[in-house]
């Protein structure tokens, strides 16, 4: 067991793990990851969906996503485990004219960062895509073909399984307790297992990224949000390449729950209740279900006879931000202290991309790949927030 350290990465999720591939990817194996769960996953990157988009409005996420995806795709050679990744696409449905500009102008944007091939079908094109859809209120839409679904747990593994193999130590069971900062660096982490002397400490902490942040006397505008799942046993089958189904009227989403490539009656149904208020409650809510149904029937007609699955119904948390992008870089004030925040229900898709910038911030001093500038902390008091206006 380390008691020094060049990185120490706090959180066991998909973003930690992969901060610390890709740090021992370019040969930087000195890294401990500090995950106070028993088992790593055992926060929202355990509940989550498993989408991967590239289809956003803002150049900083399309950016993030692009490295991401390309990533996924290749995860197996890269990682030499399975992340599970189907590149089914992303289809979005619009029922008024307002969605129809809106994935005309976000299309526009996507086309100017290299994003070429998301198609804009008609109400025909679609029914065709997904039969089971309601379409007699739906104008149009946009389908990414390279979009996909994943698997975050089995991606969390690969990436933490590599930086293993190639030495990076796990401490599960592990909680950080305080971060110790000298002349306003990094030296240390107090964790239940002893200390770690380090000038280098990743916030990887998820929904709980603002109380680790505080042990740094750094204050981080990222709140939990609760976001419930419902698995659904339905009574016909959907197609193996189904693609994940977003209904921009209501942001009801689903997709097929397997990761095997066949027909299925399994979906994972997703919808984000307007109700919810931030809390870091993640227990699932029983009565969430009936008042979801309602909404996912009027689109998924065939969903009036499905049988829900309660073994796959779930809640987990949203880390949101005030302009709903990720928090990446090193905190101002607190040299060594580099922040991996506020995915704001993006994490598993950009967790490639933002594994990457931060490696190459703790080992080069700059993020070589993507210019991340745009997500630095500093954006909440210089007024220079960003606008995400997408509907998830
Ligand atoms: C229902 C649901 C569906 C979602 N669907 C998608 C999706 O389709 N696509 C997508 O990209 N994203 C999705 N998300 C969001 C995604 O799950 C998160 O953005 C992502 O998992 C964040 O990863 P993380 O590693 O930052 O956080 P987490 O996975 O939460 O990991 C953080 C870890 O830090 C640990 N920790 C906290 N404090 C301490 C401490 N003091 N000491 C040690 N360890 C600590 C926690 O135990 C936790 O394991 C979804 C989320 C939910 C809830």
């Amino acid at each position: 067991m380390r008691n020094t350290a060049d990185v120490v990465i706090i959180g066991g999720g998909i973003v930690g793990a992969s901060v610390a591939y890709h740090l021992a990817a370019a040969g930087c194996t000195n890294v401990v990851v500090v995950e106070r769960a028993a088992q790593v996953g055992a926060g929202s990157t355990g509940q989550a969906t498993g989408g991967a988009r590239a289809q956003f409005a803002t150049p900083i996420n399309i950016r993030m996503s692009r490295y991401s995806i390309d990533f996924f795709a290749r995860f197996e050679e890269a990682t030499g485990h399975t992340a599970g990744y189907r590149p089914n696409g992303y289809l979005f449905l619009a029922t008024s004219k307002q969605h129809l500009v809106y994935l005309k102008e976000t299309g526009e944007q996507q086309w100017a960062e290299g994003l070429i091939n998301v198609e804009h079908l008609s109400t025909a094109e679609i029914a065709r895509l997904v039969p089971q859809l309601r379409v007699d209120d739906v104008l149009g839409g946009a389908f990414g073909p390279t979009d996909g679904l994943l698997s975050p747990v089995s991606a969390l593994r690969g990436f933490l399984g590599r930086a293993r193999e190639s030495g990076v130590e796990l401490w599960a069971g592990t909680e950080v307790t305080a971060i110790d900062v000298d002349g306003g660096s990094v030296a240390g982490v107090t964790t239940s297992r002893g200390r770690i002397a380090t000038r280098a400490v990743v916030n990887a902490a998820g929904a709980w990224a603002a109380q680790v942040a505080r042990l740094a006397g750094v204050e981080l505008p990222v709140t939990p949000l609760r976001r419930q799942l419902v698995g659904v046993r339905a009574s016909v089958e959907f197609a193996p390449d189904l693609p994940m189904v977003i209904d921009m009227a209501t942001g009801f989403h689903f997709r097929p729950h397997t990761q095997e490539n066949i027909a299925t009656r399994d979906l994972l149904l997703a919808w984000p209740d307007p109700d919810e208020t931030p809390d870091d409650d993640t227990t699932f809510e029983p009565a969430f279900i009936p008042k979801f149904l309602k909404v996912a029937n009027k689109r998924v007609p065939c969903l009036a006879g499905a049988k829900v699955d309660p073994a796959s119904c779930r809640a987990g948390l949203y880390e949101m931000t005030p302009d709903r992008h990720a928090i990446i870089g090193e905190a101002p004030g607190v040299g060594g202290f580099f922040l991996a925040n506020g995915f704001s229900g993006h994490g598993v898709m950009h967790s490639p991309a933002t594994g990457r910038a931060i490696s190459d911030l703790i080992l080069h001093g700059e993020s070589r790949l993507i210019d991340i500038s745009p997500l630095g902390l500093e954006r909440f008091t210089t007024g220079r927030l960003l606008a995400e206006t997408s509907v998830l």
